[in-house]
């Protein structure tokens, strides 16, 4: 068994000992299956919330009404949820009561892929009474059971879909690509912020470029934030090797780039986005703009910093340079100022020799002396900037 399984072995002992039922399940059971890095371990019992929560000294109550625990263990975290199954759903969203079930078939049933319902014993033993291994085998996804029936039950599964394409470079089953395209405005009945979270990982999947063909073929993209009309744009999407970017906001900015957004800000708000993402991205967007113009100048790595000149570097290097230039990296590195408070003389300083109330004259002067530093025309000297500042009156 994997090492991850092996610490993990611990929790699924303990609840042994007290009584109740206990397995891996979900994508750790998968990712084992696939040799894949294993991520989280979910962990299915008989045991109640309540019950576990007795049992473990280090918890944390995640959703008890849904009967999900985190136990905390030799630095690690499991996800520890009761049977359940689901019969009530309500707006094709998840169902507002859950009913505890003592069978783990029924729990496996509940599960949105047949690959994602097989559970791990202790000993090693699969249960797998929907030939999930058979699926993970052949490379396809399937639901576990009527895909109309279960995506009507919950819509988001839609989107797991076509993410889990993207991440595994799996194929949809016939039967769910179809129930996709006949279900995909159910989708409207989603809350953006679980659309988004499919959607980056969609986005990070090493076959992105398979699975954007699929959101347009099966109409999905039209439920998604500002996407209904922007098939041929999306289209354009699968010709770039996505998994090359790293940073949320790098994500986001190639996706307004291509799209050729205007409205960036409210298009983001859209997809519910944090702010500081939607400055990122909108910071690169710009810079992306004045490297068009300009390329890379002293001026254009000091006002964009560090973060933005790798964050774009990588955008570029997936989208293609038009020619090579020097690391703007190590150029940056090299400016003699970074930002402002690194010139030796305040708006103060400014102010006394000028002998002026404070006002715009006052950046625009610092943007001359920043420009003349960064060009080595000035030394960064108080009282060089003085005498440079008098001597041709550049206030
Ligand atoms: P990963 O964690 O790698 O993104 P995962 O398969 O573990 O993939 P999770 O979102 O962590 O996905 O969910 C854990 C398990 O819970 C899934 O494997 C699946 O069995 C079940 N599950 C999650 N979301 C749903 C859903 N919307 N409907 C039915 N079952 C679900
Ligand atoms: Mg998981």
């Amino acid at each position: 068994m994997e090492k991850a399984f092996v610490k993990a072995k611990t929790i699924l002992e303990k609840l042994h000992t007290n009584g109740y039922e206990a397995y891996f399940v979900g994508g750790a059971v998968r990712d084992m299956l696939l040799k894949r890095p294993i991520g989280d371990i979910d962990i299915a019992t008989s045991a109640l919330p309540t019950e576990i929560m007795r049992l473990f000294p280090r918890t944390i109550d995640v959703g008890v009404v849904h009967g999900t625990v985190i136990v905390l263990h030799e630095n690690e975290q499991y996800e520890v949820t009761t049977f359940r199954t689901e019969d009530k759903y309500k707006d094709f969203r998840r169902p507002s009561q859950v009913e505890f079930v003592k069978s783990l078939h029924e729990d496996l049933k509940r599960r949105d892929f047949t690959m994602n319902a097989i559970a791990l014993t202790i000993d090693g033993e699969m249960i797998d009474p929907f030939q999930g291994r058979q699926a993970i085998a052949n490379k396809y996804i399937q639901t576990v059971g009527i895909a109309k029936e279960r995506f009507n039950e919950d819509a988001l599964r839609m989107m797991r879909a076509i993410r889990f394409q993207s991440q595994l470079g799996f194929t949809l089953s016939e039967e769910t690509k179809l129930a996709i395209l006949a279900n995909s405005s159910l989708l409207k009945n989603i809350s953006v912020e679980r659309i988004t979270i499919e959607f980056e990982k969609l986005l990070r999947g090493q076959s992105c470029q398979t699975a954007i063909p699929t959101i347009i073929d099966t109409a999905l993209y039209r439920f998604l934030p500002g996407l209904e009309d922007m098939q041929i744009y999306l289209s354009s999407f699968s010709q770039y090797m996505w998994y090359r970017l790293k940073e949320r906001a790098e994500y986001w900015t190639l996706v307004c780039y291509l799209l050729h957004i205007n409205k960036v800000d409210s298009f983001l708000r859209n997809w519910k986005l944090p702010t500081k993402i939607i400055e990122q991205t909108t910071s690169n967007l710009l810079c992306l703009e004045t490297l068009k113009q300009t390329g890379w100048t002293k001026r254009t790595l000091y006002d964009y910093g560090m973060d933005c000149i790798q964050q774009v570097e990588r955008i570029i290097d997936v989208i293609g340079r038009d020619k090579e230039y020097p690391s703007p990296i190590d150029e940056y590195k090299r400016l003699l100022i970074k930002k402002r408070t690194d010139i030796e003389i305040t708006g103060n300083d400014l102010i006394a020799w000028f002998n002026q109330k404070p006002g715009k004259w006052i950046s625009d002067c610092f943007e001359r002396i920043e420009n003349a530093i960064l060009e080595n025309k000035l030394d960064n000297n108080k009282e060089k900037i003085k005498e440079w500042l008098l001597s041709c009156n550049q206030k």
